[in-house]
This record gives C-alpha cells, structure tokens and sequence, in this order.
C-alpha cells in the first residue's frame, strides 16, 4: 500500500485503529483482498477555512473538513463535528467507520464525516449560524442530495442541520430537504431520528444480551456520555428494568448502586447544561469510571477511551459501542481474551443512519411515516444485521468486530470490482 503524506504517524489515531482493523479482516476476504487497498484512502479530503466575524467585530478562523471515504455503494453519508479535537486524521477515520457502517446494516450509502475544528460552547447563536453556514457554502461543491449527505454528530444538532439545508438550498435556488438528515421535523425531518442511535443501542444490547444468558431485568448498566446516545441509551435500559449504575459525562461520574434515576437525571441536564452536581448519585472521581462494576458498558461519548489499560480493569460482560471507534485495537484484543462480548460501533450506533436513510427516501418521496412505523423498521434492520454478523463471527470464529468487518468489506470490495476502474 502507498502511505499517505497527510495522516498523523501516532500509531493510537483514530486512522491508525482503522487500518489495523482492516489488516485484521484482510485474511477472511479472499480474492476481493485486491481491492483492500481502496479502504486505506479516502476517495476525497477537503480542507477548508472558515473565516468568521465574531458579535464584538473581530475576525478568527476556524479549520473545517470533509471527507468522502468511499462512494462504491453510493452517496456519501456521515455526521458533521463541531469539537475543538476535530482533526483530518479523525474526520477521515470516522467517514472510514461510516463506510462499513453503511454496509454492514445494507444501507446503500458510501461513508463520509464532516467537521469543524471549535468548540461550540463558546460561540453565541448568531456566530454558531455564521459558522455553519460559511462551512456548508464551502462543502457545498461536494455535497448534495445524490452525493454527500451529512447529518449531526458530537456538538451538531438538527438547528445546525436546519442552517445547512437552507444556506445549501439558497445557494442551489430551490428547497432541497434531502441534503441533509437529522432535521427539524417540519423541515423535512423524520420522526424517530434523535433517539435513533440510542434505541440501536439499546436493541443490539437486548438481542446481545440475550444471546449470552443475561438478564435485562436488574442489569448494572454503566454509560460514558450523556449526549444524544447515551442519554437516551441510559433511558431505555432503565425502562426495560435495568440499573444505571454508572454515568459519565465530560463535567462528573456519578454512582448509585440502586440505579439512578435517569429521567430525572435528563431533567437536571436540560436545566444545568450538564450531569456534574446531581443530587440522586455519589459523585466519584472521573478515572474510577472504568473500574466500576457492571454487566453492560455503553462507552457513547469519543473514540479511543477504552484504551489496553482500561481493558484490563474492566469488569463488564458486553460493551456497547455507542460512540465511534472507541475502543483502541490493542483493548479490543484484551476484551476478547477475556471473554467480555463487544458489540462493535459499526452495528451498535448504526441506529442513527438508518433512521437517517429512512429520512432521506421520506425526504424523496415527499411521504413521511409514523414513529411506530419507523421504529419497527429500526427494530427489524437492526436485529436483523446483529444476527447476521453473530452467525459471521461464529462461522470464521472471529470477534463480531472482524465479523462485521468481513460482512461489510465483501460488500463494498464487491462493488467496487463490479464497476472496475474508471479510465
Ligand atoms: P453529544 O455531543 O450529544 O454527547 C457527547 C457526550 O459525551 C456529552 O455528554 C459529553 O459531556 C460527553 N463527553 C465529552 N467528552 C467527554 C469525556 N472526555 N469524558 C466523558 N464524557 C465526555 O454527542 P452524541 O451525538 O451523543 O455522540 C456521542 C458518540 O456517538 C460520538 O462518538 C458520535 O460519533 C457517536 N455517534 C453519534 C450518533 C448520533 O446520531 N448522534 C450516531 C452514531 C454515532
């Protein structure tokens, strides 16, 4: 393979995890291992820069990104981060996550991830739609409804989504839904769509749970992130009869070995703007999350937390990859050894792209369907791919990260064969 000159040499990047994870799946592909080599470089990275005027008059620039990783199976799909960490390394490992992602739930999309280097707490409103828009008119060249399709991530929201779709529809002269997913309902949006990646991962842990003899009533649940996966992940286990046990966000960890109360915890966060000084849990130190006990991990706030250290302490019986890569591959051996189940990012989180995909052909079709509807779509989608990388995993007897790896990657190799090489 050709290195690339552009890509950090920290062999823990988030790039880095992702080409170990396809020398990992490389033995199980057979012939279409010829075509690997397209996995390792993203179809197209842009850089751009965005000027910004501040509400005091002065001017900074902020660095933002988009990166179409694969587009064999079609348009590009991927969220949009607004994070002061967001660098082109990430940005491209995540559109690489976005690209199995896709295949492996059968979603025909190729992978792309956008984002902006910033840390949205400290814009106002006003400069936050400035930012958003001046970043979208500079994408705008690459997007587009049968092209690109971002969506929200960490820090991005369906208001951002809003500001996207309308500065993209000014600048094409016509309202044009479909350029992006996660929108306000009655923008286009769909119904189901901001607790669509928790309910995934609360389903994935359901079937995973029941497939290695755990019961979900009285479960100790610990959760890294009260953002938009996690919050409504932790909502969901406490309502099917578990305890949330552990939570972290970026400001506190709490406990309460009785479980917290999470829709009261949701209620503190809407009023505080964070988890830190709820009064229903301990407040323990930040580094002593990983060594709580529990029965299910959920780590659903960045990628690389659960690095081989953290690997070794943990005492859990799955972990749920709510957030995107967030296991470093070296863990990801430990946990296996260990006999810890992991259900991979690549199924686990995929709730929100296929509530995204359902968006995108409502948004077409101009015909928009229940939520009961929807989540029963997500349901069957999403039991239905486990199932199938359970069976994987047991057939090659490898982890069910390299299974699904295998399942998606003979999609996309395949896809690419199929259409050959252009010239
Ligand atoms: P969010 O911004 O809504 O929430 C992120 C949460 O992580 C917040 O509670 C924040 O306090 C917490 N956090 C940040 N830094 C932390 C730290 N150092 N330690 C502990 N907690 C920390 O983001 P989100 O949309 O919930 O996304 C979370 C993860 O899930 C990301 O990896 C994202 O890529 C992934 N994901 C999101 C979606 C989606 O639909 N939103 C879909 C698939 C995957």
């Amino acid at each position: 393979m050709t290195a690339l000159s552009y890509v950090s040499e920290d062999k823990h990047s988030p790039w880095a995890t992702h080409l170990a994870q396809v020398d990992r799946v490389l033995p199980y592909l057979g012939e279409l291992s010829r075509w690997a080599d397209t996995l390792r470089h993203p179809k197209r990275a842009l850089i751009v820069d965005i000027p910004l005027e501040m509400d005091d008059g002065s001017v900074r620039h902020f660095e933002g990104y988009r990166v179409q990783h694969n587009l064999s199976r079609g348009p590009g799909k991927g969220g949009v981060r607004f994070h002061p960490d967001v660098t082109l390394d990430k940005v491209m490992a995540l559109s690489a996550w976005m690209t199995v992602k896709c295949a492996a739930i059968n979603l025909p999309f190729g992978g792309a991830k956008g984002g902006i280097r910033v840390d949205p707490r400290e814009l106002s409103k006003k400069e936050l739609e400035r930012l958003t828009r001046r970043y979208t008119s500079e994408i705008g060249s690459i997007i587009g409804p049968q092209q690109d399709i971002p969506a929200p991530d960490v820090g991005t929201n369906p208001q951002v989504m809003a500001w996207m779709m309308d500065t993209w529809s000014m600048n094409v002269g016509m309202t044009s839904t479909g350029v992006v997913t996660g929108k306000p309902i009655h923008l286009g949006g769909s119904l189901g769509r901001v607790k669509a990646t928790g309910r995934g991962v609360f389903v994935t842990g359901k079937v995973t749970a029941q497939r290695i003899g755990l019961e979900l009533e009285n479960a100790r649940v610990a959760v890294q992130g009260f953002g938009n996966v996690g919050s409504v992940a932790a909502e969901l286990f406490s309502q099917s009869g578990a305890r949330v046990v552990t939570m972290q966000d970026h400001s506190a960890t709490l406990h309460h070995s009785a479980g917290i109360d999470v829709a009261a915890l949701i209620r503190w966060q809407q009023q505080h703007g964070s988890i830190a000084g709820f009064h229903g849990a301990t407040t323990i130190s930040h580094e002593a999350f990983w060594e709580q006990s529990c029965d299910i991990l959920i780590p659903a706030a960045l990628e690389g937390q659960i690095t081989a250290e953290s690997a070794r302490k943990l005492v859990c019986r799955m972990v749920l990859e709510g957030a995107n890569g967030p296991t470093l591959p070296e863990a990801d051996d430990i946990l296996t050894q260990r006999n810890i189940t992991v259900v991979p990012d690549v199924i686990c989180n995929a709730g929100g792209v296929t509530v995204s995909y359902f968006e995108w052909v409502q948004d077409f079709s101009s015909f928009f369907w229940s939520e009961d509807e929807i989540n029963a779509r997500l349901d069957k989608i999403m039991e239905q791919a486990l199932l199938a990388i359970w069976q994987k995993s047991e057939q090659l007897a490898v982890s069910l990260r390299t299974a699904a790896y295998a399942v998606a990657c003979e999609r996309i190799l395949t896809a690419r064969k199929e259409r050959g090489l252009y010239p």
